[in-house]
């Protein structure tokens, strides 16, 4: 399978073309990132990820919930 181009951790197929082998759709089992088979991810290097920089990422703000 492909190394995830982003933090170089594995990835599985996530979904195939329904017609044909035209193209497939790769995900990674680590950081999400996806990318179809067509393509050629270019990843800046900036952006690239690693267990320490996933580890420190900031939490995503929770909702509030609802005033009743
Ligand atoms: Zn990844």
């Amino acid at each position: 399978m492909k190394e995830c181009p982003r933090c170089k951790g594995e990835t599985r197929i996530m979904v195939k073309s329904p017609v044909g082998d035209a193209w497939e759709v790769y995900v990674c089992n680590t950081c999400s990132y996806s990318w179809r088979s067509t393509e050629t991810p270019n990843i800046l290097p900036q952006f690239t990820l690693n267990d320490e920089k996933i580890a420190n990422m900031q939490i995503i703000p929770p909702i509030p919930p609802l005033k009743k």
